[in-house]
C-alpha cells in the first residue's frame, strides 16, 4: 500500500498544447489531483471543464483565468513568456512550489527567477525529457573531453507554431559545450551565418541553427566535427507526454523541497547539468 499523499496542482497554460497534455497525464494518474487549470483572461474555453478540454471526461474542474494556488499544491506552468512574472509572483505571495516550463523567458524573468528561489522552491527546465537532460550531461563530458579542436555545431526542429529561436534547449546543450570548454555563451554562440554574417567559420564557436516546420515536437542533434570524422548525438521527441511526465515527476519532487532554484537534472539525481 503507498502511503505517498496525492499532490494537488494547478496547471497554467491549460488550453495549450501541453497544458492539455499535463491534465491528461494528471487526471489518469493516482498520484496527483488537478487542483486549478488557469489560461488568459478572455481566451475560448474558459468556464470549460478541464478533464473534456483534455479530450477525457468531466472532472469537475472548470478552466480559470486566475491563478489562486492554495497552500501544499504545486503550480506548473507552461504558457507564455510574457505571462511568466505574474504566475512567479503569485507563487512566491501563496508560499507554493513552481515548477516552470515555459521557455523564451526574458533576462528580467530569469533574474526574478533566482530571487523567488530564495522563498519558494522551483525547478525551472527547457526540456524536461529524461533523454534531454542526460544528452545536455553527455554534451558537457564529451565537449570536456575533446577540447576546442573539434568543432561543436547544433540543430534543432520543432513544429511551425514554435514562437522562440534558437530553442530554449539548444541554448541549453550549447551553454553546457561552452561551460566544459571554459567559456561563456554568449561570447561563442553563432546563430546567422547569412548575408552580411557570412564569414569562415573561427575556431572555438558554436553553431546553433533552427529549423521550422510541421508538426515536429522536438529535434536536438549535437554535432562535433573534426577533420575526417563527425559525432553526432541526437534526441528525438515523438510525444509531447515526455515533457509533461517529465515535469509532473518534477512537481511530486518540489512538493517537498526547501526554496531554492532546482533543475531537472537534480530531479533525476544528475547534479550539475553544466
Ligand atoms: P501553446 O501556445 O499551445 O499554449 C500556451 C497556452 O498558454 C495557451 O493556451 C495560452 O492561451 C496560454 N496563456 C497565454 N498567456 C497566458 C496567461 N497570461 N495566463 C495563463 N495562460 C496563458 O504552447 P505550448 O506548445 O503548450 O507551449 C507552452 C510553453 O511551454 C512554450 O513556452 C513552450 O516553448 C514550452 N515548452 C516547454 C517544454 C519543456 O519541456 N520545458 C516542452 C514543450 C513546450
Amino acid at each position: 500500500m503507498t502511503t505517498e499523499r496525492l499532490v494537488p496542482i494547478s496547471i497554467v497554460g491549460a488550453r495549450g498544447r501541453m497544458g492539455k497534455t499535463l491534465i491528461r497525464e494528471i487526471v489518469l494518474s493516482d498520484s496527483m489531483i488537478l487542483e486549478a487549470a488557469v489560461d488568459r483572461e478572455g481566451g475560448a474555453g474558459l468556464g470549460q471543464d478541464a478533464g473534456r478540454l483534455a479530450g477525457l471526461h468531466d472532472i469537475g474542474v472548470t478552466v480559470v483565468d486566475e491563478l489562486r494556488p492554495r497552500r501544499n499544491s504545486v503550480v506548473v506552468d507552461f504558457s507564455l513568456a510574457p505571462a511568466t512574472d505574474a504566475n512567479i509572483r503569485r507563487c512566491v505571495e501563496a508560499g507554493v512550489p513552481l515548477v516552470l516550463g515555459t521557455t523564451g523567458l526574458q533576462k528580467s524573468t530569469r533574474e526574478l527567477l533566482r530571487s523567488a528561489s530564495r522563498e519558494i522552491a522551483i525547478v525551472s527546465a527547457a526540456n524536461f525529457s529524461v533523454g534531454v537532460t542526460l544528452l545536455t550531461k553527455i554534451a558537457g563530458l564529451v565537449a570536456g573531453s575533446l577540447g576546442e579542436s573539434w568543432d561543436a555545431e547544433l540543430l534543432e526542429i520543432h513544429h511551425s507554431h514554435k514562437r522562440d529561436a534558437p530553442s530554449g534547449t539548444a541554448l541549453r546543450i550549447a551553454k553546457a559545450v561552452a561551460k566544459a570548454t571554459g567559456r561563456e555563451l554568449e561570447g561563442v554562440m553563432r546563430t546567422d551565418r547569412a548575408g552580411e554574417h557570412a564569414r569562415p567559420r573561427e575556431r572555438g564557436e558554436i553553431g546553433v541553427a533552427a529549423v521550422r516546420g510541421g508538426d515536429s515536437i522536438g529535434e536536438h542533434t549535437l554535432m562535433f566535427l573534426a577533420d575526417g570524422e563527425r559525432l553526432e548525438l541526437t534526441h528525438r521527441a515523438f510525444d509531447r507526454a515526455i515533457f509533461a511526465r517529465g515535469a509532473l515527476r518534477a512537481a511530486r519532487w518540489v512538493a517537498s523541497k526547501a526554496p531554492g532554484l532546482y533543475s531537472m537534472a537534480d530531479v533525476i539525481g544528475l547534479g550539475d547539468l553544466g
